[in-house]
């Protein structure tokens, strides 16, 4: 009875390394495993529960840096993560959000860290504690193609601009005075009311701003010049253990080449 259930459940997960660590620990229950000398109790490998996993909290609608490629979410940051719960000994688990409810998704604990394309501010710096920069981003301006009158940010005044909520874009436009601000739970549907004339320009960060363009005609993005920010990744205030572990991956990808690799992976690739 019992195992019949473990078999459904077995089955139902597939061919993931759950499914290995499951079958490796109960051969080892029944038999012991032939080429190693351990007993089974002196494995200290997958706990049965919590600890297995580390959560990464981000909102997947920001490419290159999360999205969503079928079922799967990936993208730059991703990888990031990929390397930061590989040196932790975990397996990765991502949280999707909205980015406005991440921060306090982390101080609820529904996360471990938060890799989201967040820029570093000083009012975030108040709720988390934020690595070191692992890239450096700046917001831009997207408008119809054959818009004339917005050039700058100064030409926003007036206008009516869409933004991400709680993004430092939406930050940016809503502390601007005269710009009539639209916030959206997410970027891609501010740009789709660009496109059907309901705002006159959307802000946000530029990589993506760039992917959201891609292939249409009837937009462009401004080259502007416009604030810098630096993307950084968020834990907890005063965990400490975890965001020693982060920095020391952050560097490790820097140096050993591999942060180039992935670099790549993202943004330089022709479709
Ligand atoms: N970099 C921007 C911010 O931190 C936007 C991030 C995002 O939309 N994922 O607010």
């Amino acid at each position: 009875m019992k195992k019949n259930k473990l078999l459904k459940v077995l089955t139902f997960i597939g061919t993931g390394m759950l499914s290995m660590s499951m079958l490796a620990g109960c051969a080892g229950n029944s038999t012991p495993q032939a080429g190693n000398n351990n007993t089974a109790s002196e494995q200290p490998k997958a706990p049965a529960d919590g600890g297995k996993y580390i959560v990464m909290g981000t909102n997947a609608e920001f490419e290159p840096f999360e999205y969503r490629e079928g079922s799967e979410i990936v993208g730059f940051d991703v990888e990031i993560a990929k390397a930061i719960a590989a040196k932790a000994g975990k397996e990765l688990k991502i949280e999707d959000m909205e980015f406005g409810t991440l921060i306090v998704g982390l101080n609820n604990n529904q996360m471990d860290f938060i890799a989201a394309g967040m820029s570093v501010t000083e009012e975030r710096k108040t709720q988390v504690d934020f690595s070191n920069p692992y890239f450096t981003s700046k917001q831009v301006i997207i408008v119809k193609a054959d818009d004339g009158s917005i050039q700058t940010a100064d030409d926003l005044v007036g206008k009516k601009v869409g933004v991400q909520l709680g993004t430092t874009g939406d930050l940016f436009v809503s502390g601007t005075d005269g710009v009539e601000v639209l916030q959206f739970d997410k970027a891609p549907l501010a740009v789709m009311e660009l496109k059907n004339g309901k705002v006159d320009a959307v802000v946000i960060d530029a990589e993506p701003a760039k992917r959201l363009v891609e292939g249409q005609d009837d937009i462009k993005v401004l080259d502007a010049p416009f604030t810098e920010e630096e993307y950084a990744i968020a834990v907890r205030k005063g965990d400490k253990e975890l965001l020693d572990l982060i920095n020391s991956v952050i560097e490790e990808l820097k140096q050993n080449g591999e942060y180039d690799k992935i670099f790549e992976k993202f943004f330089d690739v022709e479709e």
